[in-house]
């Protein structure tokens, strides 16, 4: 008998074929006891261009096809991966580290996204402009760019990829997608899923391998005409530039340091257990986790008190296990940086609250930390954590704390908390970043716009924005 959950072989797709066996490739481990899960081909040059290629042939008949058809290969894809999200979540938590619950609500978003962005497909409407003289008519259509690259990080292994690739078959574009080498079957069930539902080869083909190695080829290459990346502010500036020296298109979802304002009549009791469990979701990985805390000084010590409270009591464990509230670490580059900031943190002198350790010596699992009086120089305040560290700061006027909140070059998400309306208006207005969430965090949802401003990147993904990114437009001035 197959165990439905055993971790599932790893391919590239191709053409609409699976490859198991290139000569190259490397193991993907497990973040929580360092197991080899199993192997993943890597892709040479000459499959790369394969992929480029079966993307521009395919594109001429996807971006052919009535739109009411991709929305129904999108909408089929949504309800496979229901179906399937809980062998999918598995798998997930197992390569990425996220509890289960968390994995399975994280399909359930990518399902979303495939269905909205379906049935936003038919809906491309383009716009026809009154004429200055009879017998003369102005259209102006929107279609789709062409073959899309897309590369995706490893702490969201479906999200992000989902987003990247419904919103460009949506809009009749195809894609060469290369998810995180760390989360490689989720990435493959997503493919399977498109596959199962009717998506004709070539349409959407995944590659793995060296990144740097994979961008500079797949970004200047003839066939493609727009990319998508998701990562660091420092790999985006690079892949940036290289879309840039071709006149590509890009999109760029990158890092963030996500300010938390917590106004002096902001509920605790609602407030703390909302933060706490919006900053430790995924042991912190999370683009728009908040990750800078100012909280009005009338309030600051009760509230760090509760919060590192909180943040102990979490149960630490690998994601499969029952009962674990956060999961390890996604690889041992992030172990070495929360040590670092912790370091700094010390040197500095910033209060440690609760946690600072790593848990055990088997597994990349971190201490939930809470870190006081945390100033504006160290560097756990300048630099994205990406994991469980939550540095906290009392302000003593609202102006103050925003001003301290937006003096970062990064403007991805910012969160605001108060009791008062006029207040809520004030820090609406006033965060700025692509997302501004007060007393929400209800940002990453399919039919809204995600992205960032500033050093976070520029373009949407998600809305009405997310399908403008793989659109071009054309204007047809005719005399008729
Ligand atoms: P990284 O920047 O090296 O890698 C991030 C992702 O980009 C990975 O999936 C990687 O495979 C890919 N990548 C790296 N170099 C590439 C290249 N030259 N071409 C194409 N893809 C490339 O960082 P990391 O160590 O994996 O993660 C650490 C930092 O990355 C975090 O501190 C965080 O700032 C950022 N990050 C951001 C997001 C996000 O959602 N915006 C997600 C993951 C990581």
């Amino acid at each position: 008998m197959t165990d439905a959950t055993a971790y599932p072989q790893l391919a590239l797709l191709i053409d609409g074929e699976w490859i198991t066996e290139t000569g190259a490739g490397e193991a993907v481990l497990n973040p929580a006891d360092e197991s080899e899960l199993g192997h993943l081909p890597h892709v040479d040059t000459a499959l790369l261009d394969r992929a480029a290629q079966a993307a521009a042939r395919a594109f001429d008949r996807w971006s052919a096809t009535p739109a009411i058809e991709r929305k129904r290969i999108l909408n089929r894809t949504a309800a496979l991966l229901r179906e399937r999200a809980e062998d999918i979540a598995r798998w997930m938590s197992r390569e990425e580290g996220k509890p289960v619950a968390e994995a399975v609500g994280e399909i359930g978003g990518a399902a979303d996204i495939f269905e909205w962005y379906g049935d936003e497909a038919p809906r491309l409407y383009g716009r026809t402009v009154p004429a200055r003289a009879p017998g003369l008519r102005h259209e102006v259509r929107r279609l789709p760019v062409g073959p899309v690259a897309g590369f995706a990080p490893w702490n969201f292994p479906a999200l992000t990829p989902a987003r990247k690739i419904a919103g460009a078959l949506a809009a009749g574009c195809t894609i060469v997608m290369k998810p995180a080498e760390e989360t490689p079957a989720t990435a493959i069930a997503i493919a399977r899923a498109l596959m199962d539902a009717g998506l004709p080869p070539g349409c959407l083909n995944l590659v793995f391998g060296h990144p740097a190695t994979i961008s500079e080829y797949l970004i200047p290459h003839p066939a493609i005409r727009k990319i998508s990346f998701t990562g660091s502010t420092a790999v985006g500036r690079h892949l940036g530039a290289l879309a840039a020296q071709s006149v590509k298109r890009a999109t760029m979802e990158l890092g963030g340091h996500a300010p938390v304002v917590v106004c002096d009549d902001a509920a605790l009791d609602q407030v703390v257990p909302a933060l706490v469990a919006a900053k430790f979701r995924n042991a912190g990985q999370v683009c728009i986790a908040p990750s800078r805390f100012f909280v009005a000084r009338k309030l600051y010590d009760g509230f760090v008190d509760r919060f590192a409270e909180a943040a102990a009591a979490l149960h630490v464990g690998a994601g499969t296990e029952a009962g674990t509230q956060m999961g390890p670490l996604a690889n041992d580059r992030r172990l070495a940086a929360m040590a670092r900031l912790v370091d700094d943190a010390e040197a500095r002198g910033l209060r440690r609250v609760t946690g600072g350790a790593r848990v055990g010596n088997r597994g990349y699992f971190w201490q939930p930390t809470v870190l006081a009086e945390a100033e504006g120089d160290a560097l756990v305040m300048r630099e994205e954590p990406f994991g469980p560290i939550a540095p906290i700061t009392p302000f003593d006027d609202l102006d103050e704390a925003l001003s301290r909140a937006n003096a970062l070059p990064y403007g991805l998400a910012a969160y605001g908390f108060t009791g008062s309306r006029a207040t809520s208006d004030r820090l609406a207005a006033g965060l700025r970043a692509g997302m501004v969430g007060v007393n929400s965090f209800a940002i990453s949802i399919a039919e809204l716009p995600f992205g960032g401003v500033g050093d976070s990147g520029y373009g949407s993904e998600g809305g009405t924005e997310g399908l403008d990114g793989y659109l071009e437009t054309r204007l047809i001035s005719q005399t008729v």
